[in-house]
């Protein structure tokens, strides 16, 4: 075995899937995760700690007691339009609380930090795909959050020596092909789970956000990402700074755009059926266009990184999640009563 890695919000959507990539390349996963949105029963791969990460006596407690190798912090709030609503919250979980967790590895030795950034910090970007280079501008508390602790981490690497990785992800979607886990929150605002959900007869008509955008059909574009390369991309970032790698950031994305319109329409395909869908206007906070340039991930983290992320995949893969009697299960209707 190559060590325990600490993954605050382990028992989350894309801290699982990252749970189980760090399984099979041989690490131990430790789940640091308060379930407050993250699933008891998504953590299969290591121990599981429940906890704040404003807590840093329990913070101190874990690390002592599992020793890790590695940071993956995920635990965060994620949802702009809350973020704009309560910027409080928001500030206080995902700068303070990764603060807490920063410092707790501090005393633990500064274990190597990988850190899920977002696209959020570039704001409304100047059009065509972006690099890392383009200017930082969050358009709301979210964005502005997670681009606050990249800059601590560069400070930390500056004054502490910390070894970090900012991996800013475009749009996360899709399940794990083996069926084991998937998407499924409490809440859900995300396209594809409410696509297939209404696709499925089992939620009101997916509304589409705004068909006045300037791309090629009017609806919004975005880079859509395989949950699992996403999960890949944080092992290769981890193991690219255990190998002694100074602090990086990247995007994680695919360099190609799919509107809404192309998402429904291949939802079509791949059921013959069609998603019910209403119109309804733009979601505030919403850019037309995010699109990532991948090269710098690609010369980082390796080729091969995203291989699952054409959308016919990622939508198959959520398709079967949906439909499998786990999420059923989940969801509360009988087993082979779903579509
Ligand atoms: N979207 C939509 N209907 C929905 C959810 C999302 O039309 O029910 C659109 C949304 O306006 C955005 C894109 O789909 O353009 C992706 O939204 P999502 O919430 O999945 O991710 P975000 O890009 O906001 O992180």
């Amino acid at each position: 075995m190559r060590g325990n890695v600490l993954v605050t919000g382990g028992a989350s959507y894309i801290g699982s899937h990252t749970c189980k990539a760090l399984a099979a390349a041989g690490f131990t996963p430790v789940t640091y995760d308060n379930l407050s949105i993250g699933n008891r029963w998504a953590v299969r791969w290591g121990p599981l700690e429940i906890g704040d990460i404003s807590d840093i006596a329990r913070l101190g407690e874990v690390f002592r007691r599992h020793r890790p190798v590695g940071v993956i912090h995920f635990a965060a709030l994620a949802l702009v339009g809350e973020s704009v609503a309560e910027p409080a919250l928001y500030y206080r979980q995902n700068v303070a609380g990764t603060m807490a967790v920063l410092e707790a590895g501090r005393a633990a030795g500064l274990p190597p930090f990988v850190f899920s950034s977002t696209c959020a910090v570039y704001g409304i970007p100047p059009g065509g795909a972006i690099g890392e280079d383009v200017p930082k501008a969050p358009i709301n508390p979210y964005g502005a959050s997670k681009l606050m602790v990249e800059r601590i981490l560069e400070d930390y690497a500056a004054a502490y020596g910390l070894r970090s990785a900012a991996l800013r992800y475009f749009n996360a979607a899709g399940a794990d092909p083996e069926g084991e886990i998937g998407e499924f929150r409490a809440v859900e605002t995300h396209i594809v789970p409410n696509a297939v959900e209404a696709l499925l007869g089992r939620k009101p008509p997916m509304k589409i956000f705004g068909r006045d955008y300037p791309t090629a059909d009017g609806t919004a574009v975005r880079d859509y990402v395989h949950v699992c390369d996403l999960a890949l991309a944080h092992v290769r970032a981890l193991e690219r700074l255990l190998g002694g790698a100074e602090r990086f950031v990247c995007n994680l994305g695919t360099g190609k755009g799919v509107s809404v319109m192309d998402i429904l329409q291949s939802l079509g395909r791949l059921t013959n059926l069609d998603v019910p869908v209403e119109d309804a206007p733009r979601r505030p906070g919403d850019p037309p266009e995010l699109v990532a340039d991948p090269a710098l991930s690609r010369a980082l983290l390796g080729e091969g990184l995203t291989t699952r992320s054409d959308i016919e995949t990622i939508l198959g893969t959520a398709l079967a999640w949906h439909r499998s009697d786990a999420y059923a299960a989940l969801a509360g209707a009988p087993p082979g009563m779903v579509r």
